[in-house]
C-alpha cells in the first residue's frame, strides 16, 4: 500500500527531487522487473544456511551477482575468507553499502507455518539471507544509474561475515577497510518498515574456560577437581552480581561443555558468556567483574581458567542527516502488502505468536520517525557508525509480530514475504545512495554530525582487542 506523503515532507524533497523523479521512477522499475531473480538468490542462501566464518557458497555467490554486474572483487579482505569488498565507478564520494549472509545455529526451520525443522546445522532465524541480497540488488542498481548519468562516484558493497557474535565487521574496522569510505547505508529484515535512528548495545563476548582434574566420581572423587563446578562457582558470582550493575546492563551465558558423563569429574568445562550496555564503557567494567568472578572461581574449585575473547562490539551511533534521507525514501517506497496466499500463510504463523489476529498495519505501513530508538540487540554495524557516518532502516520481511531469531522468522524468509521486504530495503537504500550521489553537501554535513557526536578525542579502540578473527567460532 502506497502511503501518501503528507505535504510537509512532500515540500520538503520537491527542491531536489523533482528533477530526479524520472531517474528514481526508472530505478524502481527495474527493480520490480528483477525481483524474482534476487529473491531465488535470497532462497539460495536461505538453503545454505551458513554460520557465521563458514558462509562460503553464500559470499561466493554474491561475489558473483556482483561481478556479473561489473564490480570490481577483493576477496578474502582483513583477514576472512569470507568477507569482500566489490567496487564500481571511482574518486568521491564513496558510498558503501552493507550485507551479511550468515546463519544461526540451531535454528533450522522449513518454509512453513508450523515449527518443523529443515534437519540443519542452522537456520536464517535473522534473516541475514535477504540482508546480502537486497543489499547486493541496491549497489548493483545504483552502480547502473551512476552508469547510465554517468555520475562521478564510488558505490561499494561490503560482503561483512559473522555477524551473529562472530563480530565480522570489527575486524574490517580494525583493517583499516572502511577508512576512505564517505557515508554507509545498511538494514535489517524485521516485522515492521522502520527508518528511525538506530540503537543498540555495546557488547562483549568471551569463552570462558576452566581446567580440572579427572577421576572416578564415586570411587575417587577426593582426587578429582571439577572443571564443571569453576564454571557453576562462576555462574553463582556473576548472577549475584546482576544485582549490583546498571539496571539496563544485560548478562547471559550457555555453558557450551559441562562434562561427558556424571560418573567422571570433568576435567574440561566452558561457559560462553555476553555482557551488554548502551554505553561501551559500561561494558568493559562489567566484563573486567565478570572476569574477576571467573578467576575467583578458578581459585575457590582447585581449577585453572584462561578466557578466550569472541566478540566486542561498540553501540550504534546514530547519523541523523543521512537518517532522515532513508527515512525520506523509505515513506516514498511504502511498505508491502500480502496476496491471499501469503495472508494465510501469515495467519497461521501469527497464531502460533499468541496474537487474537493478523495485524496488517506493521506490514504495510511505515513507523513514524523517531530521533531516538531504544533496542536491545548488538550489532557490529556499531563499529562502522563509530568510523564512518551510517544509517539503516528495518523492513517487513516477517510476519506482523514475529521476533528475531525464532523459527517463525525462518519460516517466514524462505517464502515470497521475505522476498517482498527485503525489495523494500533495496529500492529504499538504491534512492538514498542516489539523494547523496546527487547532494554531496549531505556528506560533509553527515561527517561533521560524525565528529561531533564521537568527540574530538574520540579514538577507535576494539572492545575484543587485537585477537585475530575468531574464524573457528561457530565449529
Ligand atoms: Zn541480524
Amino acid at each position: 500500500m502506497k502511503k501518501i506523503l503528507p505535504i510537509s515532507i512532500a515540500l520538503l524533497l520537491s527542491a531536489t527531487v523533482v528533477f530526479s523523479q524520472k531517474d528514481e521512477e526508472k530505478v524502481l522499475k527495474d527493480l520490480n522487473a528483477k525481483t524474482q531473480k534476487y529473491g531465488d538468490i535470497a532462497h539460495e542462501i536461505w538453503e545454505l544456511a551458513e554460520m557465521g566464518y563458514l558462509e562460503e557458497k553464500s559470499s561466493a555467490l554474491l561475489q558473483k551477482t556482483l561481478s556479473d554486474a561489473g564490480f570490481s572483487i577483493e576477496k578474502g579482505i582483513a583477514g576472512i575468507p569470507t568477507a569482500f569488498k566489490a567496487e564500481y565507478g571511482s574518486g568521491y564520494p564513496v558510498i558503501a553499502i552493507l550485507g551479511e549472509y550468515d546463519a544461526l545455529p540451531g535454528l533450522s526451520q522449513q518454509a512453513v507455518p508450523e515449527k518443523k525443522s529443515a534437519d540443519k546445522a542452522a537456520g536464517h532465524a535473522c534473516g541475514h539471507h535477504l540482508f546480502g541480497t537486497a543489499s547486493t540488488a541496491a549497489a548493483i542498481a545504483v552502480k547502473d544509474w551512476l552508469t547510465s548519468k554517468k555520475i562521478q562516484g564510488t558505490i561499494r558493497f561490503y560482503g561483512c561475515p559473522a555477524e551473529e557474535g562472530g563480530s565480522g565487521k570489527v575486524y574490517m574496522v580494525r583493517e583499516g577497510v572502511f577508512n576512505d569510505v564517505d557515508v554507509a547505508l545498511h538494514w535489517h529484515p524485521g516485522a515492521e518498515n522502520e527508518a528511525s535512528a538506530g540503537a543498540a548495545l555495546a557488547n562483549k563476548s568471551a569463552k570462558f574456560r576452566f581446567h580440572g582434574v579427572s577421576a572416578h566420581a564415586a570411587g575417587a572423587p577426593e582426587r578429582g577437581r571439577s572443571a564443571l563446578d569453576g564454571v557453576e562457582a562462576m555462574n553463582a558470582m556473576v548472577n549475584m552480581m546482576r544485582e549490583h550493575i546498571p539496571q539496563d546492563a544485560r548478562i547471559h551465558y550457555v555453558i557450551t561443555d559441562g562434562g561427558k558423563a556424571p560418573n567422571v569429574v570433568p576435567d574440561f568445562a566452558e561457559v560462553y558468556y555476553y555482557s551488554r550496555h548502551g554505553k561501551r564503557d559500561v561494558v568493559i567494567d562489567i566484563f573486567d567483574r565478570i572476569v574477576k568472578a571467573a578467576e575467583g572461581a578458578a581459585l575457590g574449585t582447585g581449577t585453572t581458567m584462561e578466557y578466550e575473547m569472541i566478540g566486542g562490539t561498540h553501540e550504534l551511533l546514530p547519523n541523523l542527516t543521512l537518517q532522515k534521507i532513508m527515512y525520506d525514501n523509505l515513506t516514498k517506497v511504502g511498505g508491502v502488502t500480502y496476496t491471499s496466499e501469503e495472508k494465510a500463510f501469515a495467519e497461521k504463523i501469527s497464531t502460533t505468536l499468541g496474537a487474537k489476529s493478523l495485524d496488517m498495519e506493521t506490514a504495510e505501513n511505515i513507523q513514524p520517525y523517531k530521533e531516538e530508538a531504544r533496542a536491545y540487540g548488538s550489532t557490529d554495524v556499531g563499529d562502522v557508525s563509530f568510523t564512518v557516518p551510517t544509517a539503516g532502516l528495518g523492513t517487513a520481511t516477517w510476519v506482523p509480530g514475529t521476533p528475531a531469531h525464532s523459527w517463525q522468522a525462518v519460516a517466514a524468509g524462505g517464502t515470497s514475504i521475505g522476498t517482498k521486504g527485503m525489495m523494500v530495503a533495496a529500492k529504499t537504500l538504491t534512492l538514498t545512495a542516489m539523494d547523496i550521489f546527487n547532494n554531496p553537501e549531505t556528506v560533509k554535513a553527515a561527517k561533521a554530525e560524525l565528529e561531533e557526536r564521537r568527540g574530538a578525542d574520540f579514538k577507535y579502540i576494539p572492545l575484543l582487542g587485537n585477537r585475530p578473527p575468531a574464524l573457528d567460532y561457530r565449529k
